[in-house]
């Protein structure tokens, strides 16, 4: 059933204390699944944040850093906006809830002093990590590929 691992995801989304709340209704399995691709996705969150803070630009042709300094200061205050610490749900970047454009979306890119570069690799790193995580949706969820859940 292809639907499921949307399902387990969606699931992922409740605040902790709401799973652990419905967590012995589950069988253990279940919810070891469940925590298990939880956890999972908390790691691609802290992956999201730190490729958002460009922190893998070391220089070089592969992650050259930006001539314009104040590229990584308008990410950082982005980030700061869009996931403020004072509520830490929040600062749960769940990887399919991010919109097409990241926490790059609705910002006049003319005018927020983000270079074009800078915009365009950080919108490849998205989809990549995007893609990423999609293909290993099922395997992480269900122990299964999405080829074995047609196949069901
Ligand atoms: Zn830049």
């Amino acid at each position: 059933m292809p639907i499921l691992p949307p399902l387990y995801y969606l699931c992922s989304r409740f605040p902790l204390e709401t799973s652990i709340d419905h967590i012995q209704s589950l069988p253990k399995d279940y919810a070891k699944q469940l925590f298990l691709g939880r956890d999972w996705l908390c790691e691609i969150s802290q992956h999201l944040f730190k490729q958002s803070l460009q922190s893998a630009r070391v220089g070089g042709s592969f992650a050259p850093i930006c001539k314009y300094p104040h590229c990584l200061e308008k990410f950082r205050a982005q980030l700061a906006e869009k996931y403020p610490k004072a509520q830490p749900e929040r600062r749960f970047m769940f990887v399919f809830d991010l919109p097409e454009h990241g926490i790059l979306e609705d910002l006049d890119m003319q005018r927020c002093g983000i270079c074009e570069p800078c915009e365009t690799k950080y919108l490849e790193m998205l989809n990549e990590i995007k893609r990423f995580a999609w293909n290993r949706l099922p395997v992480k969820f269900l122990n299964m590929t999405w080829e074995d859940l047609r196949r069901k």
